[in-house]
């Protein structure tokens, strides 16, 4: 099978409204749970040496875009740290078998990035596991949609997102900082939410475009050191995060309001997260953010 067939798959995995089959999950979600099962790349990611001996960090690399990228990368030479939640072991050990298939190192690392102590664990664990660190990919989120306006906001939920989000993101990559060379990348994920937010979604949306900022500020930062900083903002992708956090409802719709009309795969999302992390395909690529979002603007 050759690569550019997961499109073909992709759209023949969606119903007639672009989405999927009604469905729920309860946070984090499971990818054995989804009806269908998301496509990873697994049969279709054909790798280049693109990132040939490259050593990788993947938060939330256990499912959904964590698990295509940490495929992708394998399949391109580097060997991958995948963070996760405890009760993703399943999840993470079936993503480390898809590394290992591909004849690179996975190093499992579980723990909650919602404390300062775990993300710093996380990051002394992937570098002694991997002898070092090139490429760091935070992408472990949360959301969950909410039906009542800011009125009802509850603390908790504001504190799940945004610690997830952003506190995480700016304590595991404040951890990595000190183990990155010239020539090393950092790559975000943020969203279409960051540019075309949903009600639904006030403080998710408002952690994604923190996220941009961060990205091209950081950029600034640890450009004079030769490391790039990017981002992808994907749109509606089919993963755990969306049955586990949106309405029955909302699943059958889900991506059919972009462009081309229907969600996409994880596996059709980490073709960009390559190529941030390639040095030679994007030496001279920092502070951008990549969309893959169905045709939606991200600008
Ligand atoms: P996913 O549920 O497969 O992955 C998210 C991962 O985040 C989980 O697997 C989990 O391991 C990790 N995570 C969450 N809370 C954590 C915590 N407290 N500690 C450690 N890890 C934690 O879903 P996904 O859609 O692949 O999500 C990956 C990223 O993509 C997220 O940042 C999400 O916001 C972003 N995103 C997703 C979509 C989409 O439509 N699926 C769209 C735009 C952006
Ligand atoms: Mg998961």
């Amino acid at each position: 099978m050759t690569q550019d067939n997961i499109s073909t798959r992709a759209a023949a995995m969606t119903n007639d409204q672009g989405g999927f089959e009604a469905q729920q999950q309860t946070p984090p979600g499971s990818t054995t749970a989804m009806q269908p099962v998301p496509d990873h790349g697994e049969q279709t990611y054909v790798g280049h040496d693109r990132l040939a001996g490259l050593r990788a960090l993947i938060t939330g690399g256990d499912s959904g875009i964590g698990r295509a990228v940490a495929i992708a990368y394998a399949r391109e030479g580097a060997d991958v740290a995948l963070s996760y939640l405890p009760e993703e072991q399943a999840d993470a050990e079936d993503t480390a078998a898809w590394v290992e298939k591909a004849g690179r190192k996975a190093v499992l690392l579980p723990g909650d990035l919602r404390t300062k102590e775990v993300c710093e664990q996380v990051v002394k664990d992937a570098v002694d596991g991997l002898g070092g660190l090139d490429v760091l990919v935070n992408n472990a989120g949360y959301q969950m949609a909410r039906t009542e306006g800011i009125d009802e906001l509850r603390d908790d939920d504001l504190d799940r997102v945004f610690k997830t989000n952003l506190y995480a993101t700016f304590w595991v990559t404040r951890a990595v900082s000190p183990h990155l060379g010239s020539g090393a990348s950092i790559i975000n994920t943020t969203s279409i939410q960051a540019y075309e937010p949903s009600t639904t979604m006030l403080d998710y949306a408002a952690t994604k475009a923190g996220l941009n900022n961060f990205t091209v500020n950081l950029a600034a930062e640890l450009g004079p050191r030769g490391i790039r900083v990017n981002a992808v903002a994907p749109g509606p992708i089919w993963t755990p995060l969306q049955p586990a956090t949106q309405s029955a409802e909302k699943v059958e719709q889900f991506g059919g309001d972009t462009p081309l009309g229907r969600a996409g795969q994880p596996g059709e999302v980490a073709g960009a997260y390559v190529f941030l992390a390639a040095p030679a395909e994007a030496g001279y690529v920092s502070a951008t953010v990549v969309g893959v979002t169905g045709g939606k603007p991200v600008f």
